[in-house]
């Protein structure tokens, strides 16, 4: 069980591959925020650079 609490994570390509939009959480599969259910979420996935 992983509880976040609002804490703001660094960036895991290897494991989170889309983040919240609404409350800015990764997670790791698409369509629902598992935190707070927002459907707001983007692909992470692509490099950054
Ligand atoms: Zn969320």
């Amino acid at each position: 069980m992983v509880i976040y609490n609002g804490r703001v994570d660094p960036y895991h390509p290897d494991k989170s591959r889309y983040e919240c939009r609404a409350c800015g959480s990764r997670v790791d599969s698409g369509g629902v925020c598992e935190k707070c259910g927002s459907k707001s979420l983007v692909n992470i996935a692509v490099p950054r650079e």
